[in-house]
């Protein structure tokens, strides 16, 4: 399905992990070809500028893993991003279906696959879920297309709503409604009428009948060959209509597949499924994981990086452990769990995950405690020397004027970090001597 963006990328990370070492400008050049190979596979330009944005950022303040190449852990960097645009804001949910007779309107343009669509979906919620669904077609100016649905319904085995000749689109869905609650079905299915552009004809009669049916979903079906126009198609159905999901139709052909990436990033809205074939069942639910990976096919870097990080940070975690055990906790360490605690979401993040710290969180953010004084903290510890990070205890008025100066701050501020760190080493002490400390260390990595 992202054959031609599969191989492009390949070439481009095969290059980046046979080098020993990177360079940032390495780095650059590969994702400038990253772009390329978005824009090539109609990935619309705002996301694939911030696709590569994202990239970027990250590959620059990484970690170095021992038994990793900085290549492939810009390829783990990659597929973690490809899932973030390909899922959004978070997974989609499952269709909503209980409480029936739950109807279902399905919406597209004509030609995007949207009857064959219907019935593929009709029958993977028979045979996987059991449900009792009945079809009905509202595309009273094509008759055909009423028979189309009619021998799809019967090829899978659910029924469709008898076909009656000179009824409007709001009248069949009336009658599918009253049909389907008497009947006892748990899905209603309604395949509304396309055109082969979005006008106002079209629109009008999409919303008198999602009044009528008022849908639990409303999933638009565009055709995913058509790159960036089906994210503009749904972008427009969403606006008029309002949907709740899309599917993508013809991701089995070699098409580009930007419509894939870029559709959710740019219409807020899930990928429900894709549509695979011509056949009943070549339909799919949407995964972002395994499509990430099937665009990139480098799912074993991934794994290996994966597994790297995992005994990177234990071992870390291991020995600041003992270091903090023999009262050993000078700036640099304090720095780097400043710095987890801005990747984590600042204060708040991380006092959100200790049990009981909701109070604490309180009273931290009306402290000021925030992302702002953390950042301030860690441009003090950033203006030190060396030597001044290993042995806080050198901090003497000149040498604090010249730190404070050195970060923009109030020699006051830099105070108020010294008092901090001497109370956190002395915690860090005797939380040291249990256990609890290096799993907690762990935990924060
Ligand atoms: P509608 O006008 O939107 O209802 O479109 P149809 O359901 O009639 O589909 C139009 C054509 O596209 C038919 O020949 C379908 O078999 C074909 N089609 C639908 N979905 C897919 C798909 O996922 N892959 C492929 N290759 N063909 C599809």
């Amino acid at each position: 399905m992202f054959e031609n963006l599969s191989e492009r990328l390949g070439g481009v990370f095969d290059r980046l992990t046979r080098q020993g070492a990177l360079t940032d400008a390495d780095v650059a050049t590969a994702l400038r070809e990253v772009r390329t190979a978005l824009l090539e596979a109609d990935v619309s330009l705002p996301v694939a500028r911030e696709f590569t944005k994202r990239v970027q950022a990250k590959a620059t303040g990484q970690h170095v893993t021992k038994s990793v190449t900085p290549g492939q852990q810009v390829v783990k960097i990659v597929h973690d991003e490809l899932i973030a645009v390909l899922q959004g804001e978070g997974p989609a949910d499952a269709l909503k279906i209980d409480n029936p007779p739950a109807a279902i309107l399905m919406v597209g343009l004509q030609g995007s696959g949207k009857t064959t669509t219907t019935a593929k979906l009709a029958k993977r919620l028979k045979d996987r879920q059991g449900k009792r669904i009945l079809l009905a077609s509202l595309d009273t100016n094509r008759p055909a297309a009423m028979e189309q649905l009619a021998i799809l319904a019967a090829q899978v085995g659910v029924d469709s709503l008898p076909i009656v000749a000179g009824q409007t689109a709001v009248q069949i869905a009336q009658r599918a409604k009253t049909q389907a609650s008497m009947g006892g079905y748990d899905i209603l299915m309604l395949d509304t009428a396309g055109r082969l552009h979005i006008d106002e004809v079209l629109m009008s009669e999409v919303q008198a009948v999602r009044d009528i049916a008022q849908p639990r979903e409303t999933l638009l079906v565009v055709d995913g060959l058509t790159g960036q126009d089906a994210v503009n198609v749904a972008a427009q159905f969403d606006g008029q209509v309002g949907i709740s999901g899309v599917v993508l139709t013809r991701m089995d052909g070699d098409g580009r597949g930007g419509a894939a990436l870029s559709m959710r990033h740019v219409t807020g809205k899930p990928i429900r499924f894709v549509g695979l074939g011509e056949k009943v069942d070549a339909l799919e639910e949407f995964d972002p994981e395994r499509v990430a990976g099937r665009i990139l096919g480098m799912g074993d870097i991934v794994a290996l990086v994966e597994k790297a990080r995992e005994t990177f940070e234990a071992e870390q975690a291991e020995r600041m452990a003992k270091r903090f055990a023999k009262g050993l906790f000078n700036m640099n360490d304090l720095k780097t769990q400043l710095d987890q605690m801005l990747k984590m979401g600042g204060m708040q993040g991380v006092m959100g995950m200790l049990p009981g710290m909701g109070k604490m969180q309180k009273a931290a953010a009306e402290a000021g405690m925030d992302d702002r004084m953390l950042r301030r903290q860690i441009a003090l510890i950033n203006s030190m020397t060396k030597k001044e990070r290993a042995n806080p205890d050198l901090l003497q008025a000149s040498r604090k004027k010249r730190i404070a100066a050195g970060a923009g701050l109030e020699v006051s501020e830099l105070n108020k970090l010294l008092k901090q760190h001497r109370q956190m080493a002395d915690m860090m002490k005797k939380m040291g001597k249990g256990g609890a400390m290096k799993q907690a260390l762990k935990g924060m990595m």
